[in-house]
C-alpha cells in the first residue's frame, strides 16, 4: 500500500494539488464519503448482480477513488492502514465471538 500512496502523492504533487493542508483532513473525509455514495449509486434500484452485470467497470472506477482518498487521509494522518484494520478485526472478534 505504501507504493500505491507515494504514487497518488506524486500525481497531486505534479498537478499542485493538496499542497493547502488547512481542512485537508476533513475535505478527504468527506471525499471518501462522497466517493462511497458515488459507489453506492450503481447498485440504485438494481439486485447486486443486475448492478454488476450493467457497470462492473463503474463500480471499480468508484471503488477505486474510496481508497485513494482514504489512503491520502491515512498518509495525512500518520495512520498505518493495515495495523488499524487487523487491531479493528481483533476488536470485532471480541466484540462478536464466533456462535456456538
Ligand atoms: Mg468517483
Amino acid at each position: 500500500m505504501d507504493e500505491l500512496t507515494k504514487e497518488i502523492m506524486k500525481f497531486n504533487e505534479e498537478r499542485g494539488w493538496g499542497s493547502n493542508t488547512d481542512g485537508r483532513a476533513r475535505s478527504l473525509a468527506i471525499s471518501v464519503s462522497l466517493e462511497a455514495s458515488e459507489l453506492l449509486e450503481h447498485f440504485q434500484w438494481l439486485s447486486s448482480e443486475e448492478a454488476i452485470a450493467n457497470n462492473k467497470q463503474g463500480i471499480e472506477e468508484e471503488a477505486a477513488d474510496v481508497l485513494i482518498y482514504l489512503l491520502q487521509l491515512a498518509n495525512l494522518l500518520d495512520i498505518d492502514l493495515k495495523e488499524a484494520a487487523k487491531k479493528k478485526i481483533q476488536k470485532n472478534a471480541l466484540k462478536y465471538p464466533i456462535p456456538n
